[in-house]
């Protein structure tokens, strides 16, 4: 596995500012759709890429599947016109073919392509020393590697100026969101790949328009450094995702109203976020040591259960145990889902050390 990618910055190849803002229709629907959405978009300060997709993955068939190349012409025209670079998703190696012939600037591999090695070979392997920029959705799925995966065969056939894309995990978890942001695990790959460059889409986690405007300030709030957003000039008419997608005049409403972030060194060594790091520094450490003072009464009731031929897992204690979590940590003014998801983890991990479960390996 790689430890770092070879990667050319946004900013060196796109007159972009920061935050990087990719705005424009989920579908190519028609000449005047994308023209009308372009234009109106070219007045919004700040749309440096524009978005539209002609080969569209649903999940039924017999819905609308993209113009597909038809839209070629219209989005040369989109570029001759307003001047933006434009993007659109290839999920096969003959999109990939068909968009290079027709001069696309950017492309981008949605959710669902990522998910397959072999796709993102042949990809890969159309892409060889191609210097066109290609922006990578997160997985749908909540697996860093395989996100990580697609990056490096990408980056590995030469291609340096990539973007990573957030753009949430679909979840059998009931939720106002059409996918979960698992904000972890955009943070963990920044983590792992601090100059792998890192752009959200509040529109496919959304779902809905009315969270575009929070789930965008969390993303650059994370430190996040732009947005892919989707945008139509009738929404409610749309081909696709109309749920989502806001009109030009709604994303500049947004644009302007969004704190963005510079990072300012002096604030971030000010002398009191100094002291104040340091006590919780001192509660991390007595959280530590309150677990482990846990997890050894832990291995005094595993044993009691081993003599005594127990069962090591009961559901009424486990009851219980939530229950007196959820009860106190509500008290304490603590959200319900993160109190639950706290103890589970604990939980989880007494019942691996009395089950003597080896620790989660992957492949
Ligand atoms: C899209 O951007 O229109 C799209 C299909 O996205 P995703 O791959 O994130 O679902
Ligand atoms: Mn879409």
């Amino acid at each position: 596995m790689k430890n770092n990618f070879d990667i050319i910055p946004p900013e060196q190849w796109c007159k972009c500012t920061r935050p990087l803002i990719i705005a424009g229709p989920c579908s190519v629907e028609s000449e005047k759709q994308v023209l009308d959405t372009a234009f109106q978009l070219k007045k919004i300060p700040g749309v440096s890429i524009f978005r539209s997709g002609l080969w569209k993955p649903r999940t039924h068939p017999g819905t609308f599947e993209g113009i597909k190349d038809k839209g070629f012409p219209w989005l040369k025209k989109v570029k001759e016109e307003t001047g933006f670079l434009v993007a659109v998703e290839v999920g096969h190696p003959d999109h990939i073919r068909a968009a290079l012939e027709n001069n696309i600037d950017i492309l981008w591999i949605g959710a669902r392509t990522i998910v397959s090695p072999f796709v993102m070979n042949d990809i890969a392997n159309i892409l060889k020393d191609r210097d066109i920029p290609v922006l990578i959705k997160n997985p749908v799925y909540p697996d860093i590697e395989l996100w990580i995966g697609a990056i490096e065969r990408i980056n590995n056939a030469g291609v340096k100026k990539i973007i990573a894309i957030h753009r949430g995990f679909h979840s059998y978890e009931k939720s106002c969101l059409r996918n979960n942001p698992l904000w972890e695990i955009p943070i963990e790959l920044k983590r792992r790949y601090p100059n792998l460059p890192l752009i959200c889409d509040p529109s496919h986690i959304s779902g809905n328009r009315e969270y575009i405007e929070s789930i965008s300030q969390q993303a650059l709030d994370l430190g996040m450094e732009g947005l892919m957003i989707e945008v139509h000039t009738k929404p409610e008419f749309a081909l696709t995702d109309k749920h989502q997608q806001i009109t030009p005049i709604k994303l500049g409403e947004i644009l302007n109203k969004i704190r963005t972030h510079k990072i300012n060194p002096q604030f971030h060594n000010h002398p009191d976020l100094d002291k104040l790091r340091k006590e919780i520094e001192q509660v991390d450490f007595e959280i530590l040591d309150l677990l482990a003072k846990r997890f050894d009464l832990v291995e005094s009731i595993a044993k009691i259960k081993r003599k005594h031929k127990l069962s090591i897992f009961q559901v009424k204690k486990w009851e219980e145990t939530l229950n007196r979590w959820v009860i106190k940590g509500e008290t304490m003014g603590m959200d319900q889902n993160f109190i639950k998801n706290l103890i589970q983890q604990v939980h989880k991990e007494s019942i691996r050390r009395q089950s003597n479960f080896p620790e989660n390996t992957k492949e």
